[in-house]
């Protein structure tokens, strides 16, 4: 079935009950049994709740695996994948990832015995076999990665990681299973925040993790019960609901996207704008032949950090706020806000970045609105 069909169906028959076309949400803690262990599938609802599993069962059909996780934010499932790890092993990562991953691997992880090494996207396609002799467990990626937007070659880099016996990782939550499969490129493990496109409406914190090898999958499963950071019935129903319209949403985001990518172009105040789909991006060829558009997280330089801080301030449309992937556009300074806990790092980024989360609004209206924060801000 097509990738929008699933999104509707997939894990959604009407209730068995009522008939309810949409699944109900289960606030349920336990579950009746017939007898001593004789039930209908449900015991508990940290070990299983049927809105949580239809959930489950639907975003893993998009992300075209079998077995699928949901927890209660990004972070969970991203903790809970640690998990896998034995004392002592080692976790390379790419070096822009999200800055919350960067903060459990630097300030969680590492000081617990992991040794933690951040490999950049320009070293990964040359130096990754090399970085990999030293004995690694787990291969972390993002692509494209946040908030830098460069792109790493996901089916090159699980065939190198796979020859020195590290694990992959992939945190899809910019490209959503709507633009990028990892699992059929090679990656061992999808991982999302559910928080940002999946859910999509800036009304959620979620997580889901999935992955089409069965031991992983009995493993994940074990470990998503025994630490208990599920999601919950309401939560899951919000994150299901969203992916009904996933599709839809991401061709609109791409267009409006490209629409304030070429206005940004064409402002001297912008350095440079950072977006896969321009032909002059490095990663541009790669992110061509490994997603299906080039989604809607766009970041510019502008000419200094003030300038930067000016900017941020002065769009109406875009909300000054963390997060992304809403239905409702957003800008903010990554080096103060969602990347602040990197500064001072080697992970650090540019105090001139601006990052825009590229909403659902018209695009006139979004070009608009940065033309007037630009002239505002001046240079
Ligand atoms: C937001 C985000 C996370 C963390 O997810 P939460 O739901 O906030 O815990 C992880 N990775 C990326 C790329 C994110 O944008």
């Amino acid at each position: 079935m097509d990738f929008e069909t699933l999104a509707i169906h997939a894990g959604q028959a009407p209730d068995p009950a009522t008939g309810a076309v949409t699944v109900p949400i289960y606030a349920t803690s336990t579950f009746a049994q017939e007898a001593v262990g004789r039930h209908r599938g449900y015991e508990y609802s940290r070990t299983g709740n049927p809105t949580r599993r239809a959930l489950e069962t639907c975003l893993a059909a998009l992300e075209d695996a079998p077995h699928g996780f949901a927890f209660a934010s990004g972070m969970a499932a991203a903790a809970t994948v640690t998990e896998l790890l034995a004392p002592g092993d080692r976790i390379l990562a790419i070096s822009d990832a999200y800055g919350g991953t960067h903060r459990l691997f630097r300030q969680v992880l590492e000081p617990r015995g992991h040794p933690v090494d951040t490999i950049s996207c320009e070293a990964l396609p040359i130096e990754l076999a090399q970085r990999l002799e030293t004995p690694t467990r787990l291969l972390w990626l993002e692509s494209p990665t946040n908030p830098l937007l460069g792109i790493v070659d996901i089916a090159a880099a699980s065939a190198v990681a796979h020859a020195a016996g590290a694990l992959v990782v992939v945190d899809n939550t910019f490209a959503t299973p709507f633009l990028q499969r990892p699992l059929l490129l090679g990656a061992d493990l999808v991982l999302h925040s559910t928080t940002k496109y999946l859910g999509g409406h800036s009304d959620v914190v979620g997580g889901f993790v999935a992955t089409r090898n069965p031991a992983l999958a009995e493993r994940l499963g074990f470990l998503q019960n025994a630490l208990g950071a599920v999601a919950g019935p309401f939560d899951s129903w919000l994150v299901l609901r969203g992916l009904k319209t996933l599709a839809v949403r991401m061709r609109q985001h791409c267009a409006n996207a490209g629409e304030v990518v070429a206005a940004l172009r064409a402002r001297p105040e912008v350095e440079a704008v950072l977006y896969p789909g321009l032909p002059s991006h490095p990663g541009h060829a790669v992110a061509a032949r490994q997603m299906a558009d080039f989604g809607a997280m766009v970041a510019f330089r502008a000419r200094s950090e003030a300038a930067a801080l000016r900017i941020v301030a002065a769009t109406r449309l875009f909300t000054l706020a963390e997060s992304l992937g809403g239905v409702e556009s957003l800008i903010e300074h990554p080096l103060r806000m969602t990347h602040a806990s990197t500064a001072g790092s080697q992970e650090a980024v540019p105090g001139t970045l601006v990052r825009l989360s590229v909403g659902l609004e018209t695009g006139r209206d979004l070009v608009a609105d940065l033309n007037r924060a630009l002239d505002a801000a001046g240079s």
